[in-house]
């Protein structure tokens, strides 16, 4: 019974205060048993900050950004062409991170005003923003129109009319991608590549001559060239590979029309959330990618464009761990008879609200006691978090020392990635802070929510302070 309750991946661990290099920042590490991120132990970081708390460390997030970007820019510039890689802020943008990003070489990419207002509010070029969105409202095209952003990403006919008609309003040649569908769906260990993908980003190949001929007799869009983006944790090249083949395909029947000097190929390069996860390292994803379309553009003979990428969670993911306090611990007996087995459950003080990721997709994550290090052997535990929802599990299974107890702080790593961004205030929890720590500096990034801020939307508390 007790091994019905482990998932395949997941043995006892030698030691269960260890911390597995490929899952946390560069810079943690236990010292005298308690997690430190460069010189800042967790029990200031929670003493000052509070819990739950994203724990970012800073200079791995520069360093990341700035290897992605010059892994990427290498591959291609081996097979003879450039490439520009965006930071999708979808996985977590404040102005802090728009700043490292930029000032690592990287461009951004938003996909709403909301993100698009956070990135001009950090200092970025917009000549090196691009725009997604499956449905831009005409503010936010007019007012990436009017900003200048370096690229709006298309992705129906409907936006291109809307996009050609606030160019022309606004007298502007407005640089365009066309966002396209390839047929290819990747996710972490496999791709799957169809004719036709029933999804609602971008337009089927079929329809790209038709989208593009009316992008160019548009008169005021600057056609830049394809776009597609076929998933996230995508473990190998297989499916980038697959998919830049059939947008080649495509851009070389364009090119008799007009220039088409872009590719982008979107972002989804996987990371490890636990240690069963394994990507292939991005510099042979990258170069196996660069030889895949020089060889499919010799093949067509077509010269080679430049390129483009917007990973997200593969920077920003390993970067932070969220830290928690531990506030009940719980035995609970699952099964029936003889069948019986032990599972802790150990409630934090965050939950789905700062991590929807394992109730939205099943998402695996492990975890740390964080102050403390300890002899006793590894019970199985279950992270649950305190909302009012049976799914509110942060960690459905890992190990920890069988003392854990109320009152230790808790860290899971690898929660960089859409976790403060698709945070909520489900039962009213304000979302918590955001702090980055760098050698012996500790810095808020982001405030947590106050009640007051939890109140201040709310029409009737405004009446009670009139009355
Ligand atoms: N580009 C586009 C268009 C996306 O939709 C996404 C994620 O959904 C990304 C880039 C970033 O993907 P990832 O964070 O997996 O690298």
């Amino acid at each position: 019974m007790a091994d019905a309750l482990v998932p395949d991946w997941l043995s006892v661990p030698a030691d269960a205060n260890e911390l597995v290099p490929s899952l946390w920042a560069q810079n943690v590490e236990r010292r005298d048993g308690e997690i430190h991120v460069g010189d800042i132990g967790v029990r200031e970081l929670a003493r000052r900050f509070g819990t739950p708390l994203y724990v970012v460390d800073e200079s791995d997030a520069r360093t990341r950004a700035a290897r992605i970007r010059s892994t990427l820019e290498t591959a291609f510039d081996r097979v003879g062409t450039t490439c520009h890689v965006y930071y999708a802020g979808k996985a977590f943008l404040s102005i802090d991170v728009v700043r490292w990003m930029t000032e690592a070489g990287l461009r951004i990419d938003v996909c709403s005003g909301g993100e698009l207002a956070v990135a001009l509010a950090s200092g970025a070029d917009p000549a090196k923003i691009g725009f997604h969105g499956n449905n831009k409202s005409v503010a936010e095209i007019e007012r990436a129109v009017e900003v200048g952003v370096g690229a709006i990403v298309l992705d129906s006919f409907t936006e291109i009319d809307r996009v050609a008609e606030a160019a022309r309003a606004g007298g502007r040649f407005q640089p365009v991608r066309l966002r396209v569908n390839s047929g290819v769906h990747a996710h972490t260990h496999e791709f799957l590549a169809t004719a036709h993908e029933d999804q609602k980003f971008g337009l089927p190949l079929a329809q790209v001559a038709d989208a593009v001929a009316r992008i160019r007799s548009a008169g005021s869009l600057e056609f830049l060239g394809l776009h597609c983006h076929i998933g996230s944790q995508i473990f190998d090249s297989g499916g980038f590979a697959e998919s830049a083949a059939r947008l080649l395909e495509a851009h070389a029947g364009l090119l008799a029309g007009g220039p088409v000097p872009e590719l982008n190929l979107g972002g989804g390069f996987g990371i490890a959330y636990t240690d069963a996860d394994d990507p292939v390292p991005l510099t042979e994803t990258a170069q196996r990618i660069a030889e895949a379309v020089a060889a499919e553009c010799e093949r067509l003979g077509i010269p080679l464009p430049s390129m483009a990428f917007e990973p997200g969670r593969s920077i920003i993911g390993p970067t932070t761990f969220t830290l928690y306090t531990a506030g009940t611990v719980k035995p609970v007996v699952v099964g029936a008879g003889d069948g019986t087995a032990v599972r802790t459950y150990v409630s934090v003080d965050g939950g789905m609200s700062d991590n929807i990721r394992p109730a939205l997709y099943g998402a695996d994550y492990t975890v740390r006691i964080a102050d403390r290090s300890s002899d006793a052997d590894p019970a199985l535990v279950r992270i649950a978090g305190k909302h009012c929802e049976s799914g509110d599990i942060v960690v459905d299974a890992d190990y920890l020392p069988s003392d854990v107890a109320a009152g230790d702080l808790l860290a899971v790593p690898v929660t960089g990635a859409y976790c403060w961004s698709l945070s909520s205030n489900y039962n009213y929890l304000g979302r918590p802070a955001v702090v980055a720590v760098r050698g012996h500096e500790a810095r808020l990034m982001i405030r947590r929510e106050t009640e007051a801020d939890l109140l201040a939307r709310d029409a009737g508390a405004r009446e009670g302070e009139k009355a």
